[in-house]
């Protein structure tokens, strides 16, 4: 074939133009995509010989070089893969026919900031090169094919491309750079090497780089850097997860996690899987041992990496895991996803809905393994227990360890992911009435209910001293009902998406009339409705007393030992939570709480006649605000009608 002229496909030559005249801050991603498709051409041929052992010829090892030129100013990449026959290079490299570039195409805005950025993230394959080159050559030939049967394709970026035949004895392809005046910074090893690094560190073949050595200067010249002719690896080539698992040690997976996760302890746990079916990729994802410091921070990243075909394609992928399970650490690698994704296509993606379920699902599985093992094996009912496995006995005390620094993460679940609602609601943990480590499981509760306890009973506070002296506990201590003990901030507002448990309805002892239903013996029920009968005309006169300060006041068979507490309506917000909201700076409705008092306490009692009543209506509300962490609205009033009474 003599040199021939050929103009681009229209949209190909559309591209080009907007590659070639926009700038913008992503230029390095060429060098990406050029290795990427080097290794992808070493895969066809791997895959091609599997049946024709010949196309080796006689370099069995595959490989990419990336070669600088400082005089001719060129960067040049070359793999020993499968190569382009004439009628490819035409085809391939003058027409888009991958669907993420057309995708791509279809969102050009024709503003050329906007778009500009867009390839940016979209990265678009070969044409790529032209951010950085003004002239590309590409030379190769097929492997299995003569020698003479090699092809130069030339351009320079604008309408067309030329092409001719060439004697090429080495197989595969070379993509030579023209660097642009302003891109010097790209014949410098050190920063190709560092692009490498960061992009394409975990691919599988050896990139390799010519060594140079410094060579001090003869009379008095400068001294430089010179070419050895030996040719060393700047990856890694360790994509951990792509291989099989049964060649990884523990050890290795441990460094692996160090290396991602920049942590300096060991991992929790760890689950490496190949996934197959609609959507193909690896799961690589571990839990760590600890919560770093942003974990609660309104931006909250995702620890995922994202790479497809073992190319990195991006950090902190926060598509591929749901916000609760944000402290999951890992590599996720696509065989489906194109390269070029964006973040923006990733939330639209049907593969990435899969492998965001599959990866959830893992996560989930993981927790629940660690936590069947947290306690260590308990005789069983036949009285034979279980002999654990050394990998089990490692296992015990890590689920604590793991919900006290993620558990009020994972409580969000309950608000953001429906589907798996009840697994999470299996792996929360409380303290309790009955526990002061937060161990308690609802299943635990559930399995502890006594007989004719309908509801599970629970009460929020800010901390566990508090929550364990709630006035609102004493009916239930008095009986032996346990009561879980909340004190994360989270905790109130995940309940509201979690009305019940293994069919039993969540009641918060503090909101609503308590209603111990059987509980309460007929003998109970009817002196509570005699003392209320009784008590009618001081609750009249207690109301009108308090009216601005309580929605209601009723008598209650939820104390023994204090006078009075506050509730708040089934349903509503807790008196705390409002609190807390107003302390953060944000909106909270105004909360007028119901005062129950113990018609039984000796100070109730003494209300009826006495002649300082409003005082002690005022002291019993405020000293009930008190006793749950509140703060009376007008504190010094209050400390000069209880001053008043002491003295
Ligand atoms: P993609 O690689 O995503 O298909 P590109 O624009 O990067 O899109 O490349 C277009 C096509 O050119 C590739 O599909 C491949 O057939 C061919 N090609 C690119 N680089 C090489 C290479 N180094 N060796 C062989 N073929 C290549």
């Amino acid at each position: 074939m003599t040199k021939q002229t050929l103009n681009f496909q229209a949209e190909v030559a559309q591209l080009l133009h907007l590659v070639t005249h926009s700038l913008y801050s992503n230029r390095e991603i060429f060098l990406r995509e050029l290795i990427s498709n080097a290794s992808d051409a070493c895969d066809k041929l791997r895959f091609e010989a599997l049946n024709n052992a010949a196309l080796y010829e006689d370099a069995p090892n595959l490989e990419v070089r990336v070669a600088l030129d400082k005089d001719a100013r060129t960067l040049t990449i070359t793999d020993n893969g499968i190569g382009l026959s004439q009628q490819e290079a035409i085809d391939n490299l003058g027409t888009i026919a991958k669907s993420g570039t057309r995708e791509f195409m279809g969102k050009l805005s024709g503003e050329q900031k906007a778009d500009a950025q867009l390839i940016g993230q979209f990265g678009v394959g070969f044409y790529s090169g032209f951010i950085v080159a003004d002239k590309i050559t590409v030379e190769s030939r097929r492997a299995g094919s003569a020698a003479s049967e090699g092809v130069r394709w030339v351009s320079g970026g604008t309408g067309d491309f030329e092409v001719e035949t060439i004697d090429r004895p080495q197989r595969g392809t070379s993509v030579i750079l023209h660097l642009r005046e302003d891109a010097g910074d790209y014949l410098d090893a050190w920063t190709v090497k560092g692009i490498i690094g960061k992009y394409s560190d975990h691919i599988s073949l050896p990139i390799l780089m010519e060594k140079e050595e410094w060579k001090a200067g003869e009379n008095d010249q400068p001294g430089a850097m010179v070419k050895t002719g030996n040719w060393e690896p700047v990856n890694q080539a360790n994509a951990l997860w792509a291989r099989a698992k049964k060649d990884i040690t523990t050890e290795q997976y441990q460094d692996f996690y160090k290396q991602i996760a920049f942590d300096a302890e060991n991992p929790l746990a760890w689950s490496h899987n190949r996934v197959e079916g609609s959507t193909e990729y690896t799961q690589l994802l571990y839990i760590p041992g600890k919560a770093p410091s942003d974990l609660y921070m309104r931006d909250k990243v995702a620890g995922i990496k994202l790479y497809v075909k073992r190319v990195f394609i991006m950090d902190e992928a926060e598509a591929l895991m749901p916000g609760y399970l944000r402290f999951v650490k890992g590599v996720v690698d696509s065989a489906d996803l194109p390269l070029n994704v964006s973040r923006e296509l990733l939330q639209e993606s049907r593969d990435v809905k899969a492998i965001r379920e599959g990866c959830t699902k893992r996560v989930l599985g993981m927790l629940e393994d660690l936590a069947k093992n947290d306690q260590p094996a308990a005789e069983g009912a036949d009285g034979v227990t279980d002999v654990p496995s050394d990998e089990d006995k490692a296992k015990v005390g890590q689920y604590s360890r793991f919900y006290a620094e993620f558990g009020a993460v994972l409580k969000e679940g309950l608000t953001e992911d429906f589907a798996n609602r009840d697994r999470i609601a299996k792996l929360l943990r409380y303290a309790s009435t009955h526990s002061d480590t937060v161990n308690v499981s609802l299943a635990d509760y559930v399995a502890r209910m006594k007989d004719g306890q309908e509801a599970i009973y629970y009460i929020t506070a800010d901390n566990l001293a508090a929550a364990k002296s709630s006035p609102q506990l004493e009916v239930f201590r008095k009986k032996g009902i346990e009561v879980l003990l909340m004190t994360d901030r989270v905790d109130e507002w995940a309940l509201n998406y979690l009305r019940d448990f293994d069919g039993k309805p969540l009641q918060s002892v503090a909101k609503g009339a308590v209603d111990l239903g059987k509980l309460q013996d007929e003998a109970e029920k009817k002196a509570a409705e005699e003392a209320a009968e009784a008590f009618k005309p001081v609750l009249a006169k207690l109301k009108e007393a308090l009216k601005d300060k309580a929605e209601d006041v009723r008598v209650t068979t939820r104390l023994v030992d204090s006078p009075a507490c506050l509730v708040v309506q089934d349903g509503g917000m807790s008196t705390q939570l409002a609190r807390m909201l107003k302390q953060a700076g944000q909106k909270a409705p105004e909360i007028k709480p119901t005062l129950e008092v113990n018609a039984e306490h000796a100070l109730v009692k003494k209300l009826d006649g006495s002649v300082n009543f409003h005082d002690l209506a005022h002291i019993l509300f405020d000293q009930a605000l008190l006793a749950e962490g509140g703060m009376p609205t007008d504190p010094a009033a209050y400390v000069k009608r209880v001053n008043a009474l002491l003295v």
